[in-house]
């Protein structure tokens, strides 16, 4: 006899991170209200949006609770100071009770309407995960190839593999999503930790908009810090390629040396090499900085797990039922 348990899925939480898109947002909600009309007509779906306002100044959230909606169910969490998107996707994934969550952008760049995809794929196919690949990428060539080295490095002697170009914009089964709650790191990286999660997962190509307005939030800095912080929680392969190094180098000097050596045994001349030995100094040094920076890394990472520091701090978290007002909880 089979006693497995079914639920019918009845909710879709949507998760938007925003930092200052004061200009985007009522746009946003707008194409969600439509999205909602069709998803409860097809599936039957009733939809929450969780806004997570990570400290905008811009007034966004602000903007939001002047929203009406008679459709959605709205939470407003607002963050006691910019905190980045990482923990902004965290903090509406706490809060989202939903049968799947949504993750989206605040600015437009990921079209609402592949959310009914996505919901397909969840419902029909049962997929998990089913997450979108951007097409095609408009960055430099410079840009790119540093982009797919980060990715080459992070993925390096896994298992799983996190897909170069893959958006935040993604599904999650509540299954999934209770596995991704249950990950409480600090160095957080949302792309590589739903992929490590497992289940049954699907890509999906798609050509991200133009922004609606306002400007991108990341500046060349943060991004890599980002990636820095995706390859670390990712990988070890930086700390073996400099263990490596380190006997490469050995063994060189050895074999150096023992040259040296036998030149001076066989000729009975030293070898003046002044210029060589500083060459090699130089080299040994610049090699052993880089290796300390990459222990370094690590042990920052280390560092930042054992204080145990929550992942955000919300200032104000506010809910409304639909055609209510915003109200405090
Ligand atoms: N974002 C955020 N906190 C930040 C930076 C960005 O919540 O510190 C949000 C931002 O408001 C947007 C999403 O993350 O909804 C993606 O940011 P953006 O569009 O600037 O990135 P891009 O599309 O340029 O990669
Ligand atoms: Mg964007």
């Amino acid at each position: 006899m089979n006693y497995a348990i079914t639920t019918i899925p009845r909710r879709l939480s949507i998760v938007v991170p925003l930092f200052n898109e004061a200009e985007s947002v009522a746009d946003l909600h707008r194409a969600l209200e439509a999205l909602a009309g069709r998803l409860d007509q097809v599936h039957g779906l009733a939809v929450d949006v969780i806004y997570v306002d990570d400290g905008s100044r811009d007034g966004s959230a602000d903007v939001i609770s002047g929203l009406r909606s008679d459709r959605l169910r709205v939470e407003l969490i607002r963050f006691s100071r910019n905190f980045g998107k990482e923990a902004a996707l965290t903090a509406g994934l706490d809060a989202a009770t939903g049968d799947a969550v949504v993750f989206m952008d605040a600015d437009g760049q990921h079209p609402p309407e592949l959310i009914d995809t996505f919901v397909r794929h969840w419902l029909v196919d049962g997929d998990d995960i089913v997450y979108a690949v951007r097409r095609r990428r408009q960055e430099g060539l410079g840009y790119r190839l540093l982009v797919k080295s980060f990715y080459n490095l992070m993925n390096a002697g896994n298992t799983f593999r996190i897909t170069p170009d893959a958006a935040d914009f993604r599904l999650l089964s509540a299954k999934a999503a209770a596995a991704l709650r249950g990950m409480r790191e600090r160095g957080r990286f949302f792309k590589g930790l739903s992929i490590w999660v497992g289940f049954k997962q699907r890509k999906i190509d798609y050509q991200p908009a133009e922004r609606i307005g306002g400007t991108t939030k990341w500046s060349f800095w943060k991004l890599l810090l980002l990636s820095l912080n995706g390859v670390t929680s990712f990988s070890r392969m930086p700390l073996r390629i400099s263990t490596l190094l380190g006997f490469a180098m050995a063994l060189t000097a050895f074999t150096y040396g023992l040259w040296i050596t036998i030149v001076c045994l066989v000729h009975g001349v030293a070898l003046p090499g002044v210029p060589g030995v500083i060459a090699i100094l130089v080299l040994i040094g610049g090699v052993l900085l880089i290796n300390l920076g990459i222990l370094g890394e690590y042990l920052g990472e280390i560092l930042d797990e054992v204080k145990d520091r929550p992942l955000y701090v919300i200032a104000e978290h506010m809910r409304r039922e639909p055609a209510d007002e915003l109200s405090r909880t």
